[in-house]
């Protein structure tokens, strides 16, 4: 289960070894040698990086690749948006941006100057959804629309947490694709606020008995699961990052059930998205999550992955059981959460501590 936490290391070792296999091309040809022959001065013919030819005439570089002419530049570097080929003296400068499919892909600054898509800031055939975000074209490709879009995502995630890290896994979900406005609402009355493209609250509600001496009260626990809401419009992937995230925490909720520091529930929420996107392909979304400035989230992320990856899940598990409260904790210390007021005043009235006594949770 360890191999998962060191993909980000082992990106980046991919990376080094590529930069030193880059062939450097050398041919002493063009530069007249000096008749000494003391040093051989050899001189770069320059390649075209997309061609492959010998350049003899100019030649552009960007990015320190070099272009024989603005065909080859443009199959490089031209705009997502409108086309035009970047890196020449019109367009010299210009933006990058990673889009949902994990390309690399380029605007022109007139472009950029444009509103993004609010899912990955591109620029690209931006349209507007129902509710007025704008959505580029590549995310509306993969924009879930309809519960019956997303049931296999919520599916993928459920698989993967079960398969890679040994969640319970619950097929009976309930599974709706919301409008804007309703989500939102949803979110608000979970006390939830959120940027999140995915709710799913595991509510505990209860029935209490007092015995008549008020010496015992008994309770019982049920569980109400509000469902997996799903923000209509969300590219696939990043739903797929945010039901992960969203069941991370219902299953925080039945093994350890409250944290006090938000933090680390969300940092381990957040670490066991990112992990998941890994795995289903899409680095860039655990990788944002590195500068994240969020003091939960960010702050949350950088603690609990680099937990998991120096320390592994069993310890990890540990340091979220020192750090959680159980439900039997919880309702000791916050009573009037789960009773209502009058029983509070009875008790508080005829000075009752009655000892609590809690049956099974029911599902
Ligand atoms: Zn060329
Ligand atoms: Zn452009
Ligand atoms: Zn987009
Ligand atoms: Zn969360």
């Amino acid at each position: 289960m360890n191999f998962i936490w060191k993909l980000f290391t082992g990106r980046n070792f991919f990376l080094v070894l590529i930069a030193f296999l880059v062939p450097v091309f050398f041919c002493d040809r063009s530069f007249p040698q000096s008749s000494t022959h003391s040093q051989i001065l050899k001189r770069a013919i320059p390649v075209c990086s997309v061609c492959g030819k010998n350049i003899v005439n100019r030649y552009s570089i960007v990015r320190n690749e070099k272009f024989c002419s603005e065909k080859c530049l443009a199959e490089r570097y031209s705009c997502a948006n409108c086309g035009v080929t970047l890196g020449t003296s019109e367009n010299p400068g210009f933006s990058t941006i990673r889009d949902i499919k994990e390309r690399e892909i380029f605007f022109c600054s007139r472009c950029t100057k444009e509103a993004g898509c609010s899912f990955c800031a591109s620029r690209k055939k931006t349209t507007s959804l129902r509710d007025g975000r704008l959505i580029c074209s590549t995310c509306r490709e993969l924009a879930i629309f309809t519960t019956e879009d997303a049931r296999p995502i919520l599916k993928a995630a459920q698989d993967m947490l079960e398969k890679e890290f040994g969640f319970p896994k619950n097929p009976d979900i309930p599974l709706k694709v919301l409008p804007k406005s309703e989500f939102l609402q949803e979110a608000k009355n979970a006390l939830v606020t959120t940027e999140a493209l995915a709710l799913h609250q595991t509510n505990v509600t209860g029935q209490f008995f007092l015995s008549e001496d008020g010496r015992e009260l008994q309770i019982d626990l049920k569980e109400l699961d509000s469902g997996m809401l799903i923000l209509e419009g969300a590219p696939a992937p990043m739903a797929f990052d945010s039901i992960v995230h969203e069941l991370t925490h219902e299953f925080l909720c039945r093994k350890f059930y409250h944290f006090e520091d938000a933090k680390i529930e969300e940092g381990f929420c957040e670490s066991m998205a990112a992990a998941c996107s890994i795995l289903n392909g899409h680095p860039s979304l655990a990788e944002r999550r590195i500068s994240n400035p969020d003091p939960i989230y960010g702050d949350g992320f950088r603690l609990i992955y680099s937990m998991l990856q120096e320390k592994g899940w069993d310890e990890t598990m540990s340091f979220l059981r020192k750090n959680s409260i159980s439900i039997e904790e919880y309702f000791r210390e916050h009573p009037e959460e789960f009773l209502d007021q009058e029983t509070m005043e009875y008790l508080k009235k005829h000075k009752l501590k009655p000892e609590i006594k809690f049956g099974s949770i029911q599902n």
